[in-house]
């Protein structure tokens, strides 16, 4: 086992809405392969099993989802995703970045290929409570991370997951506004209660231009 361990410490919410939570190293160590080794047998069982067979490419669900990497927030389970179901994108809050806007882009243009006409799939951003992100939110934080990785600090400031429902509602209108992404896609957003495992519904699925004036844009 690795004596490398991570210790959330959430601070008190200000708001009926989890905020920023904290990470620290609760010691430091070496690092080993050995985090994945249980992984791996878990591997060897699946295969087993046959748990990859008949897996297929284009998702059974017409289903793209963008969410956040916290462990908490994984579709495969509060979605009930198989195998196959639907692809998953996943990163720091589940934004909206440029390049989750080029993967979508790259996955329209795929699939405008094999369907001439119709809807393509349906683009689903689950922002969640409790998000990790809340950390940005921390001035001191914030100007590190800043330094660390090169980037301006009020980006930064808006990438916090705050308040998701607002911020899973900029993000559907990123993907809406994307010349890059197909028309015929559509998108939702929704925001996941790490407290009661719900997931509540703020933008129903739309193409562009459904939601363009009824969603204010904000800077
Ligand atoms: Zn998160």
């Amino acid at each position: 086992m690795s004596n490398r361990r991570l210790t959330p410490r959430i601070t008190a919410p200000r708001s009926g809405v989890g905020l920023a939570s904290g990470f620290e190293l609760a010691s430091r160590g070496k690092s080993n392969a050995s985090n994945i080794d249980s992984a791996l047998q878990r591997n060897r069982v699946f295969a087993a099993a046959g748990g990859h067979q008949g897996a297929v490419v284009f998702p059974k669900l017409r289903l793209f989802v963008i969410t956040c990497l916290d462990p908490r927030v994984d579709p495969a389970h509060f979605l009930g995703l198989g195998l196959g179901d639907a692809m998953v994108v996943r990163n720091v809050g589940g934004r909206v970045t440029p390049e989750v806007i080029n993967d979508v882009a790259f996955i329209g243009q795929l699939a405008e290929s094999v369907l001439p006409d119709g809807p393509l799939f349906e683009v689903a951003v689950i922002h969640h409570t409790q998000c990790g992100t809340g950390a940005l939110a921390d001035d001191t934080f914030r100007r590190r991370y800043a330094e660390r990785i090169g980037a301006d600090e009020s980006t930064l400031l808006e990438h916090a997951v705050l308040d998701p429902a607002g911020t899973v509602t900029r993000d559907v209108e990123r993907l809406h506004s994307a010349p890059a992404i197909a028309p015929r896609v559509t998108v939702s957003g929704h925001v996941y209660d790490v407290v009661t495992g719900l997931v509540e519904t703020v933008i129903p699925a739309g193409r562009r231009g459904d939601r363009i004036a009824a969603v204010p844009l904000r800077p």
